[in-house]
């Protein structure tokens, strides 16, 4: 197929690069010169520019993801889609998608929502890697206008880069991501900031030394792009909200059983998260 990226960056980058790897053609359009010569460079994509018009391949296009900041996905369908035949397939891979559907369905009927869940805490072309969604799962968000022909085509396109498909509408997306992804990058992120509370500094220092693969686990997607983790506490500010408010609230007990010295009653907590954890695995 012909296949358009807008977005060359950790997503945009990786997807091309697997994508090419299945005998598709590529164009690429970043926001930078320098990205759309690295992309081409490390193969993401076969021509790359900074303007639609620069694309040869693009009358033959049949899908365009548009893999660029979740607050730029609107203005750049806005933008792109008066160019475009009808018949064109866009797709997303925002981490939110309440926000970018009924917009963006608006703009260009032929579009369906999508959201990769795969990434790392680094960002950019440089970034970008093969395989990046070998067994991820990949959400889609068709409602009743979606055209089936397209949703197909979506889907065939993810499995074929080792996506595992789900189906849901924007809202249970943005509530059920909310927990499992939205609220892990915030708590995380306070984690990081919670240690460096410590005020001796030897203390601090020791810390800093010893910490060892919990850390690394537990911290990990705190410390990634602080851009992406803005963004989405943005786009899904209601979902995410109420999920940190019951992390409040079941922090605030784990810390009641503590003082209490209730160490029967943390234990069988301890428990509970012990076995209610295999159910996300
Ligand atoms: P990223 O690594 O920062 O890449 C985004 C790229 O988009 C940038 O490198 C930038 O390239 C380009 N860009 C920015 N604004 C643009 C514009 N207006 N037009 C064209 N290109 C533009 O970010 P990412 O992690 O790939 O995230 C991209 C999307 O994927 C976001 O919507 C995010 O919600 C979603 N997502 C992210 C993850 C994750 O874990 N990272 C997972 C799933 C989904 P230049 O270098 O040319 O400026």
């Amino acid at each position: 197929m012909q296949i358009g990226i807008i977005g060359l960056g950790l997503i945009g980058g990786s997807l091309g690069l697997d994508l090419r790897s299945h005998g598709h053609y590529v164009w690429g359009l970043s926001r930078s010169q320098s990205t759309c010569e690295e992309a081409k460079s490390v193969g993401a994509v076969d021509e790359a520019g900074v303007n639609l018009t620069e694309i040869k391949s693009l009358d033959q296009t049949e899908v365009i993801f548009v893999c660029t900041p979740i607050d730029s996905i609107i203005k750049t369908i806005a933008a792109i889609a008066p160019q475009l035949k009808s018949s064109v397939i866009i797709t997303d891979v925002g981490s939110v998608k309440s926000a970018v559907i009924d917009q963006a369905q608006t703009l260009h009927p032929r579009f369906i929502g999508g959201h990769p869940m795969a990434g790392t805490a680094f960002s950019g072309i440089s970034a970008a890697q093969k395989n990046l969604f070998q067994g991820r799962p990949c959400v889609l968000t068709p409602n009743q206008t979606t055209d089936q022909e397209a949703l197909k085509i979506l889907r065939s396109l993810w499995q074929s880069v080792g996506a595992v498909m789900y189906e849901c509408d924007p809202e249970a997306h943005d509530r059920s991501v909310a927990w499992i992804s939205h609220l892990p990058i915030l708590i995380s992120a306070g984690l990081i900031l919670a240690c460096d509370q410590e005020s001796n500094q030897a203390i601090a220092q020791l810390a800093q030394h010893l910490a060892s693969s919990g850390f690394r686990d537990t911290s990990r997607v705190g410390g990634g792009n602080p851009q992406l983790g803005s963004l989405i506490a943005e786009y899904n500010q209601v979902a995410l909200l109420d999920s940190l408010k019951a992390y409040q609230r079941v922090l605030a007990d784990l810390i009641h059983q503590i003082e209490a010295k209730n160490w029967r009653s943390l234990e069988q907590s301890l428990t509970v998260a012990q076995q209610l954890r295999n159910l996300y695995l």
